[in-house]
Protein backbone atom coordinates (compact mmCIF):
# COMPACT_ATOMS: atom_id res chain seq x y z
CA UNK A 1 0.00 0.00 0.00
CA UNK A 2 1.52 3.08 -1.27
CA UNK A 3 1.32 6.03 1.32
CA UNK A 4 1.59 10.15 0.19
CA UNK A 5 5.18 10.77 -0.58
CA UNK A 6 4.76 13.69 1.90
CA UNK A 7 2.01 12.67 4.12
CA UNK A 8 -0.14 15.53 5.69
CA UNK A 9 -1.55 12.78 8.11
CA UNK A 10 0.06 9.80 9.88
CA UNK A 11 -0.93 6.96 7.74
CA UNK A 12 -3.13 8.43 5.07
CA UNK A 13 -3.29 6.34 2.26
CA UNK A 14 -3.87 5.84 -1.49
CA UNK A 15 -6.25 3.80 -0.90
CA UNK A 16 -8.12 5.01 1.91
CA UNK A 17 -8.26 9.06 1.14
CA UNK A 18 -9.02 11.92 3.82
CA UNK A 19 -11.75 11.60 6.30
CA UNK A 20 -14.16 14.59 6.24
CA UNK A 21 -11.97 15.84 9.10
CA UNK A 22 -8.66 15.28 7.82
CA UNK A 23 -10.08 17.24 4.58
CA UNK A 24 -11.15 20.11 6.70
CA UNK A 25 -8.16 20.46 8.25
CA UNK A 26 -6.03 20.40 5.28
CA UNK A 27 -8.57 22.60 3.86
CA UNK A 28 -7.96 24.81 6.50
CA UNK A 29 -4.38 25.27 5.52
CA UNK A 30 -5.03 26.97 2.44
CA UNK A 31 -3.79 30.74 2.64
CA UNK A 32 -6.60 31.34 -0.54
CA UNK A 33 -3.66 33.47 -2.24
CA UNK A 34 -5.13 35.91 -4.37
CA UNK A 35 -3.17 35.34 -7.26
CA UNK A 36 -3.66 31.37 -6.80
CA UNK A 37 -0.88 30.04 -8.37
CA UNK A 38 -2.28 26.48 -8.28
CA UNK A 39 -4.63 27.49 -10.03
CA UNK A 40 -2.47 29.25 -12.73
CA UNK A 41 -0.44 25.77 -12.80
CA UNK A 42 -3.54 23.64 -13.52
CA UNK A 43 -3.26 22.74 -17.08
CA UNK A 44 -6.99 21.79 -16.81
CA UNK A 45 -7.58 25.28 -15.47
CA UNK A 46 -9.13 23.82 -11.97
CA UNK A 47 -9.94 26.34 -9.77
CA UNK A 48 -8.12 24.88 -7.01
CA UNK A 49 -8.56 28.06 -4.30
CA UNK A 50 -12.34 27.78 -5.28
CA UNK A 51 -12.95 24.14 -4.25
CA UNK A 52 -11.01 24.32 -1.39
CA UNK A 53 -12.81 27.35 -0.16
CA UNK A 54 -16.37 24.97 -0.67
CA UNK A 55 -14.13 22.70 1.33
CA UNK A 56 -13.74 24.86 4.31
CA UNK A 57 -17.59 25.86 4.09
CA UNK A 58 -18.63 22.16 4.00
CA UNK A 59 -20.13 22.37 0.82
CA UNK A 60 -18.89 19.42 -0.71
CA UNK A 61 -21.50 19.29 -3.51
CA UNK A 62 -19.97 22.88 -4.27
CA UNK A 63 -16.62 21.60 -4.89
CA UNK A 64 -17.76 18.73 -7.02
CA UNK A 65 -19.52 20.97 -9.27
CA UNK A 66 -16.90 23.07 -9.73
CA UNK A 67 -14.14 20.60 -10.33
CA UNK A 68 -16.14 18.92 -12.86
CA UNK A 69 -16.98 22.06 -14.50
CA UNK A 70 -13.42 23.09 -15.09
CA UNK A 71 -12.01 19.29 -15.78
CA UNK A 72 -14.37 16.62 -16.48
CA UNK A 73 -11.83 13.96 -15.54
CA UNK A 74 -11.28 15.44 -12.00
CA UNK A 75 -11.49 12.49 -9.94
CA UNK A 76 -9.12 10.12 -12.16
CA UNK A 77 -6.70 13.22 -12.46
CA UNK A 78 -6.52 13.34 -8.57
CA UNK A 79 -5.36 9.86 -8.78
CA UNK A 80 -2.49 10.18 -11.14
CA UNK A 81 -1.55 13.94 -11.68
CA UNK A 82 1.77 14.59 -10.65
CA UNK A 83 0.51 17.24 -8.32
CA UNK A 84 3.97 18.03 -7.10
CA UNK A 85 4.64 19.77 -10.39
CA UNK A 86 1.94 21.21 -11.58
CA UNK A 87 -1.19 22.87 -8.57
CA UNK A 88 1.16 22.32 -5.95
CA UNK A 89 4.36 23.19 -7.27
CA UNK A 90 3.92 27.39 -6.91
CA UNK A 91 1.85 26.39 -3.37
CA UNK A 92 2.53 29.18 -0.95
CA UNK A 93 1.85 27.04 1.95
CA UNK A 94 5.17 25.75 1.06
CA UNK A 95 6.82 28.61 2.41
CA UNK A 96 4.79 27.87 5.61
CA UNK A 97 5.11 24.41 6.75
CA UNK A 98 4.05 22.01 2.94
CA UNK A 99 2.32 22.62 0.00
CA UNK A 100 -1.55 21.73 0.06
CA UNK A 101 -2.29 18.88 -0.50
CA UNK A 102 -4.81 19.36 -3.43
CA UNK A 103 -4.62 16.19 -5.25
CA UNK A 104 -6.00 14.50 -1.86
CA UNK A 105 -8.61 17.45 -0.94
CA UNK A 106 -9.55 16.75 -4.97
CA UNK A 107 -9.89 13.32 -4.78
CA UNK A 108 -11.96 13.72 -1.53
CA UNK A 109 -14.73 15.19 -3.06
CA UNK A 110 -14.57 13.24 -6.12
CA UNK A 111 -14.79 9.93 -4.31
CA UNK A 112 -17.22 11.25 -2.18
CA UNK A 113 -19.78 12.11 -5.00
CA UNK A 114 -18.78 8.52 -6.33
CA UNK A 115 -19.74 6.75 -2.89
CA UNK A 116 -22.81 8.85 -2.16
CA UNK A 117 -24.25 8.81 -5.47
CA UNK A 118 -23.81 11.73 -9.03
CA UNK A 119 -25.14 14.96 -9.04
CA UNK A 120 -26.58 14.33 -12.01
CA UNK A 121 -26.02 17.41 -14.74
CA UNK A 122 -28.71 19.57 -15.72
CA UNK A 123 -30.26 18.76 -19.83
CA UNK A 124 -28.12 20.65 -22.06
CA UNK A 125 -30.02 22.34 -24.47
CA UNK A 126 -29.60 21.44 -28.23
CA UNK A 127 -28.40 24.01 -30.91
CA UNK A 128 -28.88 21.27 -33.51
CA UNK A 129 -25.21 21.16 -34.59
CA UNK A 130 -23.07 18.41 -34.83
CA UNK A 131 -19.52 17.49 -34.17
CA UNK A 132 -17.13 15.04 -34.12
CA UNK A 133 -14.58 14.48 -32.27
CA UNK A 134 -12.17 11.18 -33.18
CA UNK A 135 -10.84 9.65 -29.85
CA UNK A 136 -11.99 8.86 -26.20
CA UNK A 137 -8.79 9.73 -24.69
CA UNK A 138 -8.55 12.77 -21.72
CA UNK A 139 -8.70 15.03 -24.35
CA UNK A 140 -11.56 14.08 -26.45
CA UNK A 141 -13.41 13.61 -23.52
CA UNK A 142 -12.52 17.08 -22.10
CA UNK A 143 -13.63 18.46 -25.62
CA UNK A 144 -16.57 16.18 -26.13
CA UNK A 145 -17.92 17.21 -22.81
CA UNK A 146 -17.66 20.70 -22.97
CA UNK A 147 -18.81 20.91 -26.68
CA UNK A 148 -22.40 19.17 -24.69
CA UNK A 149 -22.75 21.73 -22.30
CA UNK A 150 -23.00 24.06 -24.94
CA UNK A 151 -25.61 22.38 -26.62
CA UNK A 152 -23.43 20.81 -29.42
CA UNK A 153 -24.56 16.83 -30.44
CA UNK A 154 -21.36 15.42 -30.15
CA UNK A 155 -20.47 11.70 -30.91
CA UNK A 156 -16.88 10.18 -30.43
CA UNK A 157 -15.20 7.77 -32.63
CA UNK A 158 -12.42 5.28 -30.91
CA UNK A 159 -10.67 2.58 -32.44
CA UNK A 160 -10.08 0.51 -29.40
CA UNK A 161 -13.15 -1.36 -27.57
CA UNK A 162 -13.13 1.03 -24.78
CA UNK A 163 -13.68 5.04 -23.56
CA UNK A 164 -10.98 6.38 -21.86
CA UNK A 165 -7.76 6.45 -23.98
CA UNK A 166 -4.13 5.61 -21.76
CA UNK A 167 -6.22 6.05 -18.69
CA UNK A 168 -8.41 3.03 -19.41
CA UNK A 169 -5.60 1.08 -22.08
CA UNK A 170 -2.27 1.06 -19.99
CA UNK A 171 -2.50 3.09 -16.29
CA UNK A 172 -2.75 0.10 -13.56
CA UNK A 173 -5.42 -0.05 -11.66
CA UNK A 174 -3.26 0.05 -8.56
CA UNK A 175 -3.00 4.05 -9.54
CA UNK A 176 -6.39 4.69 -11.00
CA UNK A 177 -9.10 2.53 -9.77
CA UNK A 178 -10.95 2.06 -12.82
CA UNK A 179 -14.07 2.28 -11.41
CA UNK A 180 -13.22 6.02 -10.98
CA UNK A 181 -12.76 6.28 -14.72
CA UNK A 182 -16.19 4.34 -15.75
CA UNK A 183 -18.08 7.12 -13.09
CA UNK A 184 -16.73 10.19 -14.97
CA UNK A 185 -17.35 8.24 -18.23
CA UNK A 186 -21.15 7.82 -16.88
CA UNK A 187 -21.67 11.32 -16.21
CA UNK A 188 -20.06 12.47 -19.93
CA UNK A 189 -22.84 9.58 -21.44
CA UNK A 190 -25.40 11.99 -19.03
CA UNK A 191 -24.00 14.75 -20.78
CA UNK A 192 -25.60 13.33 -24.07
CA UNK A 193 -22.19 12.81 -25.76
CA UNK A 194 -22.37 9.17 -27.83
CA UNK A 195 -19.69 6.89 -28.53
CA UNK A 196 -18.97 4.67 -30.83
CA UNK A 197 -15.85 2.62 -30.16
CA UNK A 198 -14.27 -0.01 -32.60
CA UNK A 199 -14.41 2.67 -35.16
CA UNK A 200 -11.10 3.35 -36.36
CA UNK A 201 -11.27 7.19 -38.53
CA UNK A 202 -9.57 8.38 -41.50
CA UNK A 203 -9.43 11.95 -42.83
CA UNK A 204 -11.38 14.23 -40.78
CA UNK A 205 -12.47 15.95 -44.13
CA UNK A 206 -14.43 12.65 -44.41
CA UNK A 207 -16.79 13.35 -41.72
CA UNK A 208 -17.41 16.86 -42.26
CA UNK A 209 -18.73 15.76 -45.79
CA UNK A 210 -21.28 13.56 -43.77
CA UNK A 211 -22.31 16.26 -42.17
CA UNK A 212 -20.43 17.21 -38.76
CA UNK A 213 -19.79 20.72 -38.72
CA UNK A 214 -16.47 20.74 -36.93
CA UNK A 215 -14.18 17.51 -36.34
CA UNK A 216 -12.03 17.53 -33.54
CA UNK A 217 -9.32 15.41 -33.42
CA UNK A 218 -7.40 13.60 -29.65
CA UNK A 219 -5.87 10.25 -31.29
CA UNK A 220 -2.65 10.75 -28.50
CA UNK A 221 0.53 8.82 -29.36
CA UNK A 222 -0.20 5.05 -30.10
CA UNK A 223 2.65 3.65 -31.54
CA UNK A 224 6.23 2.77 -29.89
CA UNK A 225 9.08 4.18 -31.27
CA UNK A 226 12.92 3.28 -31.34
CA UNK A 227 11.90 0.14 -30.52
CA UNK A 228 12.36 -1.54 -33.37
CA UNK A 229 16.18 -2.05 -32.99
CA UNK A 230 15.90 -3.45 -29.79
CA UNK A 231 15.50 -7.34 -29.64
CA UNK A 232 11.97 -7.88 -31.48
CA UNK A 233 12.72 -11.07 -32.45
CA UNK A 234 13.07 -12.54 -28.90
CA UNK A 235 9.35 -13.83 -27.22
CA UNK A 236 10.56 -12.19 -23.84
CA UNK A 237 11.05 -8.67 -25.27
CA UNK A 238 7.72 -6.64 -24.82
CA UNK A 239 6.50 -3.36 -26.21
CA UNK A 240 5.68 -1.70 -22.56
CA UNK A 241 2.63 -0.15 -23.83
CA UNK A 242 1.30 -3.32 -25.00
CA UNK A 243 2.64 -5.08 -22.06
CA UNK A 244 0.60 -2.34 -19.68
CA UNK A 245 -2.31 -3.22 -22.10
CA UNK A 246 -1.85 -6.99 -21.47
CA UNK A 247 -1.52 -6.49 -17.94
CA UNK A 248 -4.93 -4.38 -17.77
CA UNK A 249 -6.88 -7.06 -19.65
CA UNK A 250 -5.77 -10.06 -17.47
CA UNK A 251 -3.09 -11.47 -20.19
CA UNK A 252 0.08 -10.40 -18.11
CA UNK A 253 3.12 -12.34 -19.75
CA UNK A 254 5.52 -14.41 -17.47
CA UNK A 255 8.41 -12.18 -16.38
CA UNK A 256 10.72 -14.54 -14.77
CA UNK A 257 12.70 -13.53 -11.85
CA UNK A 258 14.27 -10.60 -13.13
CA UNK A 259 12.90 -8.15 -15.80
CA UNK A 260 14.98 -5.33 -17.53
CA UNK A 261 12.91 -1.98 -18.53
CA UNK A 262 14.58 0.18 -20.89
CA UNK A 263 13.49 4.10 -20.82
CA UNK A 264 13.23 6.75 -18.56
CA UNK A 265 9.67 8.26 -18.51
CA UNK A 266 6.16 7.43 -16.99
CA UNK A 267 5.80 4.40 -19.26
CA UNK A 268 9.03 2.65 -18.71
CA UNK A 269 8.22 3.23 -14.33
CA UNK A 270 4.58 1.72 -14.83
CA UNK A 271 6.18 -1.11 -16.45
CA UNK A 272 8.60 -1.47 -14.16
CA UNK A 273 5.77 -1.29 -11.09
CA UNK A 274 3.94 -3.58 -12.77
CA UNK A 275 6.89 -6.18 -13.69
CA UNK A 276 8.07 -5.54 -10.18
CA UNK A 277 4.63 -7.01 -9.07
CA UNK A 278 4.43 -9.65 -10.46
CA UNK A 279 7.53 -10.45 -8.32
CA UNK A 280 10.49 -9.94 -10.00
CA UNK A 281 13.33 -8.02 -9.93
CA UNK A 282 13.21 -5.12 -12.00
CA UNK A 283 16.39 -2.80 -13.40
CA UNK A 284 15.58 0.43 -14.78
CA UNK A 285 18.18 1.50 -17.20
CA UNK A 286 17.96 4.18 -18.85
CA UNK A 287 20.70 6.77 -20.94
CA UNK A 288 20.61 10.29 -19.46
CA UNK A 289 21.33 11.36 -15.81
CA UNK A 290 18.27 10.89 -13.05
CA UNK A 291 18.11 14.45 -13.26
CA UNK A 292 16.98 14.47 -16.91
CA UNK A 293 14.47 11.57 -16.68
CA UNK A 294 11.27 12.73 -18.32
CA UNK A 295 9.48 10.51 -15.71
CA UNK A 296 7.51 12.89 -13.27
CA UNK A 297 9.46 12.65 -9.70
CA UNK A 298 6.33 11.20 -7.86
CA UNK A 299 5.89 8.64 -10.00
CA UNK A 300 10.27 7.42 -9.61
CA UNK A 301 9.61 7.62 -6.08
CA UNK A 302 6.48 5.32 -5.99
CA UNK A 303 8.85 3.23 -8.07
CA UNK A 304 11.68 3.17 -5.65
CA UNK A 305 9.64 2.48 -2.59
CA UNK A 306 8.28 -0.84 -4.83
CA UNK A 307 11.87 -2.04 -5.30
CA UNK A 308 12.40 -0.88 -8.48
CA UNK A 309 16.35 -0.88 -9.23
CA UNK A 310 17.84 2.40 -11.15
CA UNK A 311 20.80 2.28 -13.67
CA UNK A 312 21.88 5.71 -15.13
CA UNK A 313 24.17 6.54 -18.30
CA UNK A 314 23.44 2.79 -19.67
CA UNK A 315 23.26 2.47 -23.17
CA UNK A 316 21.62 -0.77 -23.95
CA UNK A 317 23.21 -2.00 -27.34
CA UNK A 318 21.40 -5.36 -27.70
CA UNK A 319 19.47 -8.33 -26.41
CA UNK A 320 21.58 -11.57 -26.08
CA UNK A 321 20.47 -14.71 -25.88
CA UNK A 322 19.83 -18.02 -28.41
CA UNK A 323 16.26 -18.77 -28.73
CA UNK A 324 15.36 -16.67 -24.97
CA UNK A 325 16.72 -13.78 -24.41
CA UNK A 326 19.06 -14.48 -21.85
CA UNK A 327 19.96 -10.79 -20.85
CA UNK A 328 21.14 -7.41 -22.71
CA UNK A 329 23.95 -5.98 -23.65
CA UNK A 330 25.15 -2.57 -22.05
CA UNK A 331 27.69 -0.05 -22.60
CA UNK A 332 28.07 3.05 -19.51
CA UNK A 333 28.27 6.43 -21.28
CA UNK A 334 29.26 9.21 -20.49
CA UNK A 335 27.11 12.62 -22.44
CA UNK A 336 29.51 15.49 -23.59
CA UNK A 337 28.69 19.11 -23.03
CA UNK A 338 25.53 20.16 -25.57
CA UNK A 339 26.28 22.12 -28.71
CA UNK A 340 23.53 23.87 -30.08
CA UNK A 341 22.04 22.84 -33.08
CA UNK A 342 23.81 19.67 -32.80
CA UNK A 343 22.55 16.31 -31.62
CA UNK A 344 24.23 15.78 -28.38
CA UNK A 345 26.97 13.23 -28.40
CA UNK A 346 28.67 10.76 -26.02
CA UNK A 347 31.65 9.00 -25.11
CA UNK A 348 32.15 5.04 -24.06
CA UNK A 349 33.29 4.66 -20.49
CA UNK A 350 34.74 1.13 -20.42
CA UNK A 351 33.97 -2.83 -21.90
CA UNK A 352 30.57 -3.66 -22.56
CA UNK A 353 28.86 -5.93 -20.06
CA UNK A 354 25.76 -8.14 -19.93
CA UNK A 355 23.03 -7.80 -17.19
CA UNK A 356 21.09 -11.04 -17.41
CA UNK A 357 17.17 -11.58 -17.38
CA UNK A 358 14.64 -13.03 -18.27
CA UNK A 359 12.20 -10.18 -19.35
CA UNK A 360 12.59 -7.07 -21.47
CA UNK A 361 10.50 -3.95 -21.69
CA UNK A 362 11.06 -1.48 -24.05
CA UNK A 363 9.65 1.85 -23.41
CA UNK A 364 11.34 4.17 -25.15
CA UNK A 365 8.45 6.82 -26.31
CA UNK A 366 5.39 7.01 -28.58
CA UNK A 367 4.51 8.33 -31.09
CA UNK A 368 1.54 8.98 -33.84
CA UNK A 369 0.06 6.01 -35.63
CA UNK A 370 -2.95 7.33 -37.43
CA UNK A 371 -2.58 9.28 -40.26
CA UNK A 372 -5.18 11.64 -41.03
CA UNK A 373 -3.98 13.14 -43.63
CA UNK A 374 -3.00 16.75 -41.45
CA UNK A 375 -0.01 18.71 -42.24
CA UNK A 376 2.32 17.71 -39.25
CA UNK A 377 5.68 19.20 -37.65
CA UNK A 378 8.90 17.74 -38.73
CA UNK A 379 8.37 14.97 -35.65
CA UNK A 380 5.01 13.98 -36.52
CA UNK A 381 2.70 15.89 -33.94
CA UNK A 382 -0.10 17.44 -35.75
CA UNK A 383 0.20 21.18 -36.53
CA UNK A 384 -2.48 23.47 -35.04
CA UNK A 385 -2.93 27.20 -34.96
CA UNK A 386 -1.67 27.91 -31.67
CA UNK A 387 -4.59 30.23 -31.23
CA UNK A 388 -7.47 29.06 -32.55
CA UNK A 389 -6.36 25.06 -32.68
CA UNK A 390 -7.38 24.55 -36.30
CA UNK A 391 -5.74 22.09 -37.96
CA UNK A 392 -4.19 22.39 -41.70
CA UNK A 393 -8.05 21.38 -42.76
CA UNK A 394 -11.03 23.80 -42.21
CA UNK A 395 -12.99 23.07 -39.40
CA UNK A 396 -11.11 20.39 -38.02
CA UNK A 397 -9.33 21.52 -34.86
CA UNK A 398 -6.96 18.87 -32.84
CA UNK A 399 -5.84 18.65 -29.15
CA UNK A 400 -3.81 16.30 -26.66
CA UNK A 401 -1.07 14.64 -26.63
CA UNK A 402 -1.09 14.47 -30.78
CA UNK A 403 -0.53 18.06 -30.69
CA UNK A 404 1.76 18.66 -27.44
CA UNK A 405 3.98 15.21 -28.14
CA UNK A 406 2.78 14.02 -24.81
CA UNK A 407 2.17 15.49 -21.48
CA UNK A 408 -0.43 14.65 -18.17
CA UNK A 409 -4.04 14.02 -18.90
CA UNK A 410 -4.73 17.16 -17.07
CA UNK A 411 -3.29 18.81 -20.07
CA UNK A 412 -4.84 16.95 -22.29
CA UNK A 413 -8.34 17.60 -21.05
CA UNK A 414 -7.40 21.19 -20.37
CA UNK A 415 -6.26 21.42 -24.35
CA UNK A 416 -9.87 19.67 -25.31
CA UNK A 417 -11.87 21.87 -23.35
CA UNK A 418 -10.04 24.55 -25.39
CA UNK A 419 -10.85 23.36 -28.51
CA UNK A 420 -14.18 23.04 -28.02
CA UNK A 421 -14.17 26.66 -26.80
CA UNK A 422 -12.27 27.32 -30.10
CA UNK A 423 -15.12 25.43 -32.18
CA UNK A 424 -17.70 27.08 -30.22
CA UNK A 425 -16.72 30.24 -31.51
CA UNK A 426 -16.04 28.83 -35.23
CA UNK A 427 -19.48 27.62 -35.01
CA UNK A 428 -21.24 30.66 -34.29
CA UNK A 429 -19.35 32.31 -37.40
CA UNK A 430 -16.80 33.95 -36.18
CA UNK A 431 -13.96 32.13 -38.11
CA UNK A 432 -11.04 31.86 -36.33
CA UNK A 433 -7.85 33.52 -38.22
C1 LIG B 1 2.07 4.36 -19.30
C2 LIG B 1 1.56 5.76 -19.17
C3 LIG B 1 1.44 6.30 -17.92
C4 LIG B 1 0.97 7.61 -17.78
N1 LIG B 1 0.84 8.11 -16.53
C5 LIG B 1 0.29 9.34 -16.35
C6 LIG B 1 0.06 9.85 -15.06
O1 LIG B 1 0.37 9.24 -14.06
N2 LIG B 1 -0.53 11.07 -14.94
C7 LIG B 1 -0.93 11.79 -16.04
O2 LIG B 1 -1.51 12.85 -15.87
N3 LIG B 1 -0.69 11.32 -17.29
C8 LIG B 1 -0.09 10.12 -17.46
N4 LIG B 1 0.15 9.65 -18.72
C9 LIG B 1 -0.12 10.53 -19.87
C10 LIG B 1 -1.60 10.57 -20.21
O3 LIG B 1 -2.14 9.28 -20.18
C11 LIG B 1 -1.73 11.19 -21.58
O4 LIG B 1 -1.12 12.46 -21.58
C12 LIG B 1 -3.20 11.34 -21.96
O5 LIG B 1 -3.85 10.09 -21.95
C13 LIG B 1 -3.30 11.96 -23.36
O6 LIG B 1 -4.64 12.03 -23.73
P1 LIG B 1 -5.05 12.03 -25.27
O7 LIG B 1 -6.54 12.06 -25.27
O8 LIG B 1 -4.32 13.10 -25.97
O9 LIG B 1 -4.53 10.66 -25.86
P2 LIG B 1 -4.87 9.14 -25.47
O10 LIG B 1 -5.11 8.97 -24.03
O11 LIG B 1 -3.79 8.34 -26.10
O12 LIG B 1 -6.24 8.86 -26.21
C14 LIG B 1 -6.33 8.87 -27.62
C15 LIG B 1 -7.44 7.93 -28.04
O13 LIG B 1 -7.63 8.06 -29.45
C16 LIG B 1 -7.86 6.78 -30.00
N5 LIG B 1 -7.51 6.84 -31.44
C17 LIG B 1 -6.28 6.98 -32.00
N6 LIG B 1 -6.38 7.04 -33.34
C18 LIG B 1 -7.69 6.94 -33.64
C19 LIG B 1 -8.44 6.92 -34.85
N7 LIG B 1 -7.84 7.04 -36.05
N8 LIG B 1 -9.78 6.79 -34.79
C20 LIG B 1 -10.43 6.68 -33.58
N9 LIG B 1 -9.75 6.67 -32.41
C21 LIG B 1 -8.42 6.81 -32.42
C22 LIG B 1 -6.96 5.87 -29.19
O14 LIG B 1 -7.38 4.52 -29.27
C23 LIG B 1 -7.12 6.46 -27.80
O15 LIG B 1 -8.19 5.87 -27.09
C24 LIG B 1 0.63 8.37 -18.91
C25 LIG B 1 0.76 7.82 -20.18
C26 LIG B 1 1.22 6.52 -20.31
C27 LIG B 1 1.36 5.94 -21.68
Amino acid sequence: MKVWSNPPFEGVTLEEGYTIQQAMIEASRCLMCADAPCSCDCPAGVDARGFIRKIRFENFDGAVKLLKSDNILSGSCAYICPAGSQCAKGCTAAGLTRPIDIAALQRFVTDRERLQGMIEPAPPVRNGKNVAVVGAGPAGLGCAAELAVRGYIVRVFEEGPEIGGMLRRVIPSFRLPPAVLDFEIEFIKKLGVEFSCLNAMGRPEELLSKGYDAVFVGCGLQKPVGSDLIGSRFKQVHQALDFLTASKQGRMPDVGKRTVVIGGGDTAIDAARVARRAGAECFMLYRRTQREMPAYKEEVDAAWNDGVEFYFRVMVRSVVGQEKATGVRCARIKWNEPVPGTERSYVVEGPEFVIPCDTVIVATGQGPSSDLGLRTTSDGKIAVHKETMMASAQGVFAGGDCVTGGGTAAWAVGMGKKAAVKIDVYLKGSPPL
